[in-house]
């Protein structure tokens, strides 16, 4: 199946330290300037490439790492004009930038992921389809779901997908959008509130985890991938990663890994893929694997690469965009990545506290990042700290150790 997204044309190599269309140094533009863009800005500008964001804000996580601040709305005609100026190759930081803006982009420059590629992300009906048209293939298929986009649609559900949680096919994020319902009333009183947007229904699953795998594919169609990391949601948000290979079931991570090579394939995607997995019960040793939902971009997820691998996501980010080779990562700790989410900023009464970071960083193999962001609110992403070490159980101590000094709830 040619998809969409498909880059086949051969491009030569944007190679760092030359000069680009411009006359300038080879620039490597981004579309948003949140944490994901700063961190991509990092990894390119290691490399030697200059670096431009668009980004409406004024104060951004990428525009503070980034001397080139387009600051624009993302469809801003004059803005993309601007970015497709400067830049040699633009990528986006985040699903819910206009499809239309990457579109017109990829008319003046290499883009990737393609406008195509995002918009099917941007939109979970979309998506499942894709899930599901791949799993003959892939094995792994989405969870029972039904599209609800009329009153007609929500009438013909059936009974078997209660309960279930109803999520808007558009703008959702970290849990935002959703709504768990037990009843056809509650669904109904749900796509209410939602404001009657076109939905997808899910069957709530009991799982036993949550996986994601990050694959990277260039233009030429090589893939690398990492092994999949074990995620912990709190309240819709990731809370908490786990990298430590060898702890899961081989045969489950050789099967998610394959699907979400497949689905990257199938689409003919360039750039990294982060594709998230719910593990049921299926009465298996090692359980069943079901798709959740992809993101075109690195992903929170994939945060511990930076510290634990020799080769990073945001590093792979820049060598698909630019045509670079792909080598295969390897991770030389394990690691277990916290996100340093806004209530830390506050203390039990509510009033605003600085976390510890001295405390923090005298642990051993703690690696901080924070994002610039000045204004902590509860479920803001302000950061995040990887601990890194010589064994799992040493890694794990770590992290308790640093948990209990931010006021992060332990976790099993
Ligand atoms: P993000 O884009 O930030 O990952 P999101 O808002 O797109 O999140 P989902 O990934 O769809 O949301 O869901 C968030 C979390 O809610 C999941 O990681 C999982 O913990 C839980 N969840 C979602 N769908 C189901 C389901 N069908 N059954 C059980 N739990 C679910
Ligand atoms: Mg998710």
């Amino acid at each position: 199946m040619s998809g969409p997204g498909n880059l086949a044309q051969p491009l030569p190599p944007l190679l760092p330290g030359t000069l680009g269309h411009a006359g300038q140094p080879c620039t490597l533009g981004v579309l948003g300037g949140g944490q994901l863009g700063r961190m991509f800005v990092q990894a390119a500008q290691r490399l030697g490439y200059a670096c431009a964001v668009l980004e409406p804000e004024s104060h951004s996580p990428a525009a503070l790492a980034c001397p080139q601040h387009i600051q624009t709305d993302y469809a801003d005609p004059q803005g993309l004009a601007q970015l497709a100026q400067r830049c040699d190759a633009i990528t986006t930081e985040f699903e819910n930038v206009p499809a239309e803006a990457l579109h017109w982009l990829a008319q003046q420059r290499p883009v990737a992921p393609s406008a195509a590629a995002v918009a099917l992300a941007q939109d979970r009906i979309a998506e499942k389809a894709h899930f599901s048209a791949c799993a003959p293939l892939s094995g792994v298929g989405p969870a029972p779901y039904a599209v609800i986009e009329t009153e007609a649609d929500l009438h013909a559900v059936p009974v078997t997908l209660l309960p279930g949680i109803l999520k808007t096919a558009r703008l959702g994020y970290d849990g935002k959008g959703q709504q768990r319902v037990h009843t056809p009333a509650e669904l109904q009183a749900a796509w209410q509130q939602l404001g009657q947007v076109p939905c997808v229904l899910e069957r709530l699953l009991t799982l036993q985890e949550e996986l994601s795998v990050l694959v990277a594919r260039g233009r030429d169609g090589q893939m690398v991938h990492y092994p999949p990391q074990r995620n912990l949601h709190r309240d819709g948000i990731l809370a908490l990663t786990q990298a430590c290979p060898g702890r899961l079931a081989a045969g489950l991570a050789e099967r998610a890994v394959a699907a979400s090579r497949l689905i990257a394939a199938q689409l003919g995607y360039v750039g990294v893929l982060c594709i998230e997995f719910f593990v049921i019960d299926d009465g298996s040793a090692e359980g069943a694997l079901v798709l959740n939902e992809m993101a075109p971009r690195p992903h929170n997820s994939g945060h511990y690469t930076l510290d634990a691998c020799d080769v990073s996501q945001f590093d792979l980010q820049v060598r698909t965009l630019a045509g670079l080779p792909l080598v295969a990562p390897r991770q030389h700790s394990p690691a277990l990545m916290l996100n340093l989410l806004g209530e830390l900023w506050f203390d039990a009464q509510g009033q605003p506290r600085s976390p510890d970071w001295a405390a923090v960083l005298a642990l051993p193999g703690a690696h901080l990042h924070l994002y610039g962001k000045h204004e902590a609110r509860p479920g803001r992403k302000m950061g995040h700290l990887t601990l890194t070490g010589p064994t799992p159980e040493q890694v794990h101590a770590t992290a308790r150790a640093a948990a209990a000094i931010l006021g992060i709830a332990p976790w099993p």
